[in-house]
């Protein structure tokens, strides 16, 4: 079976056909490194992951690019407020540049821990600054933008077909005025470019053909995107919260442009839904993948259990599931560990059933339960070993990196066991059962197995 993804674009589940043939390019958005990312951030990201590994498993080379947003990303969606990093900056005393660079190296230390591959090319939007002035050029010598007291303006009313994505209903919108207007003629249109207004009052400040100010946020990821991708390539995803706004706006800026939609297919992962409290960004109190850590939890129970839901089915996120993930992880861990080494092909049969779930439409969870059924079938050990690791390719759980904990034995528990045996050879119980205690006060239970006494820990 070819691979089939869930096109958001037409609503519909489609065959994939690279542009190219043989490879694939693929644009993730990237996170507003204003705050470490949340549970549900990273959620997004081990889809884009498991595309990515699905991609990679049908034998395309892919090239992967995601956009680190460190200027220009609102505090509202409407064009007003202020700008997340700037803002952060303000509050913590540390400069806006220092706020961006620290939560980028906590979001790259969360994707390693994750098992999620770095991709091909990172990209920061203050780093393509001239890019973005030439998009925006562009875009006004078409037509296309118009200006305000505070910035520079993409004109949605002049597009047919805007927002299709979204399905968007104009009509709704203009009567029901729902959306913040400001200086704007259109609650759709969005900013290109913002102007400074006091110079000087913001760190990240750039000059343009418009005066002083920074891009908008939607204008940062159509231009890296065509600089480091083309105006046309292969996939584009993101949270399904970029529906509406973010992704109908790259869409807009890039067919005013190019006349393309940007890319071939778009692709949206659910939410993760957990307490309110739990999951806001801005309010400051959330989840990370750090305070998962710190309750002793191994970050790649996280990624069995986001493996466990399909991405385009929200998740609920409750204490009690990642404990299920985390048992469920640590058994398959053990199982296959106790393959011992890897022989031979992988058997194609298997492969071809796995594959089938996840070309259908990274059908993850099947996937994974297929992978559980490899385990209990009468293959030899060795081949299953050798096709585990090739599922595990997609899956990303490091099976083969995994190996148990040795227990060292503190010397006088050692000396307890066998004073124990000799005791229980002579037949003095009593003095077996002393011994047993006192193994138990340093830690550790006694089980009597067919191969002899074993210890261990009671933590
Ligand atoms: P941000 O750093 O806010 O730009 O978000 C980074 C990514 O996380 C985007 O693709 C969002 O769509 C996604 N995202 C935000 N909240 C959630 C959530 N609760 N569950 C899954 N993805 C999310
Ligand atoms: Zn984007």
């Amino acid at each position: 079976m070819t691979l089939h993804l869930y096109d958001t674009y037409s609503r519909s589940l489609r065959p994939f056909a690279p542009i190219a043939a043989g490879k694939a390019g693929l644009y993730a958005c990237g996170p507003t490194v204003y705050d470490y990312a949340h549970i549900g951030n990273l959620r997004t990201y081990l889809f884009v992951d498991g595309l990515r590994r699905a991609l990679e498993f049908n034998g395309l080379q892919v090239r992967h690019v995601m956009n680190i947003t460190d200027v220009g990303h609102l505090t509202s969606d409407a064009d007003s407020g202020d700008d997340k990093v700037e803002a952060r900056s303000r509050r913590s005393g540390k400069s806006a540049w220092d706020i961006a660079a620290e939560f980028t190296r906590a979001f790259e230390s969360d994707l390693h821990q994750l098992n999620i591959l770095p991709p091909t090319v990172w990209c920061r939007a203050t780093e393509h600054i001239a890019e973005q002035i030439a998009f925006i050029g562009d875009l006004e010598a078409k037509g296309y933008t118009y200006r305000t007291g505070d910035g520079i303006y993409f004109d949605t009313t002049r597009q047919d077909g805007y927002g299709k994505l979204a399905r968007l209903k104009r009509d709704g919108l203009q009567a029901g005025k729902r959306v913040a207007l400001g200086d704007k003629r259109d609650p759709c249109d969005f900013a290109l470019w913002k102007l400074s207004g006091v110079p000087g009052q913001r760190q990240m400040e750039w000059d343009s053909p418009w005066g002083l100010g920074f891009p908008g946020w939607h204008i940062e990821c159509s231009a890296m995107a065509e600089k480091h991708l083309g105006a046309y390539f292969d996939i584009h995803c993101g949270g399904e919260d970029h529906v509406a706004v973010h992704h109908s706006n790259e869409i807009a800026q890039t067919q005013a442009r190019h006349g393309t939609r940007l890319a071939n297919f778009w692709l949206h992962g659910a939410f993760l839904k957990t307490q309110e409290a739990k999951m806001s960004k801005s309010s400051g109190d959330f989840l990370r993948l750090h305070s998962l850590v710190e309750q002793g939890i191994d970050p790649l129970a996280y990624r069995y259990l986001c493996l466990g839901a399909h991405y385009r089915s929200s998740l609920n996120f409750t204490d009690e599931a990642l404990r299920a993930a985390a048992s469920g992880l640590a058994r398959l861990r053990s199982t296959v560990h106790g393959l011992g080494e890897a022989e031979g092909d992988a058997d194609t049969a298997w492969l071809a059933r796995f594959a089938a779930q996840i070309n259908d439409d990274l059908n993850y969870p099947r996937a994974l339960a297929e992978a559980w059924e490899l385990l209990k079938s009468a293959l030899p050990d060795g081949v299953k070993k050798t096709t585990m690791l090739r599922f595990d390719a997609a899956l990303g759980l490091r099976l083969g990196e995994w190996f148990p904990v040795v227990e060292v034995l503190p010397d006088a528990v050692l000396a307890w066991m066998a004073q124990r045996e000799a005791a229980r050879k002579e037949r003095r119980w009593g003095d077996a059962d002393t011994l047993r205690g006192l193994v138990r006060g340093a830690g550790f239970e006694i089980d009597d197995t067919a191969q002899g006494p074993r210890a261990r820990s009671l933590d």
